[in-house]
Order: structure tokens, then C-alpha cells, then sequence
């Protein structure tokens, strides 16, 4: 007698959730750091400090996305989109 698999149809949304934690996981895993080569480079940090648009002076918006290395201390910065950000993220303006 073959008993159906009622928790798989019952959330399906988390099944389809944990597989692509797990498919981000391994992308992660098989990347390599260009610098030593060992497997796992991937975002480690974000680099806060984008200027205000209004002003310059630099906000708590986030200015670039940090990938790091689990073994060496290479790290690549990559900038986000956006060159300024908003007054509303700017402490002066807001102050
Ligand atoms: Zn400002
Ligand atoms: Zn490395």
C-alpha cells in the first residue's frame, strides 16, 4: 500500500522556497574566488554612504554590494544602479 505524501501538498510554496535556497547555495558554492580559487565567493557585506543628491554629503543608503572570500581577503566592490540617493535617506536634510 502506497500512502500519499500529504506535507508536500500541503506547502508547496516552502518546497519551491527551500529549493531555491538550495539552488542559491550551490550557485554560491561553485563560484570561485578569482584571487585563491576556493570555492564559496559570494555577498558579504554592503557598503553604506551613497551622496545625497541634495546635498552630497553621504547617507545611510546603501552605495555598493561587497562579495568576499571564506578563505582569503579578496573582496570585490560593485556599485549599485543609483549614483545619489534621495533627502530622504540624508541625515543633514532631515536634521
Ligand atoms: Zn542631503
Ligand atoms: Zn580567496
Amino acid at each position: 500500500m502506497i500512502l500519499p505524501d500529504y506535507r508536500a501538498h500541503k506547502a508547496p510554496s516552502r518546497a519551491a522556497a527551500i529549493q531555491a535556497l538550495c539552488e542559491k547555495m550551490a550557485q554560491r558554492l561553485s563560484t570561485e574566488c578569482p584571487a585563491c580559487r576556493a570555492p564559496g565567493f559570494g555577498h558579504v557585506n554592503v557598503e553604506h554612504g551613497l551622496p545625497c543628491s541634495f546635498c552630497g554629503s553621504a547617507t545611510q543608503a546603501i552605495a555598493a554590494d561587497i562579495h568576499g572570500c571564506g578563505r582569503c581577503t579578496h573582496q570585490i566592490r560593485t556599485p549599485r544602479n543609483h549614483a545619489l540617493a534621495a533627502p530622504e535617506w540624508c541625515d543633514y536634510c532631515n536634521s
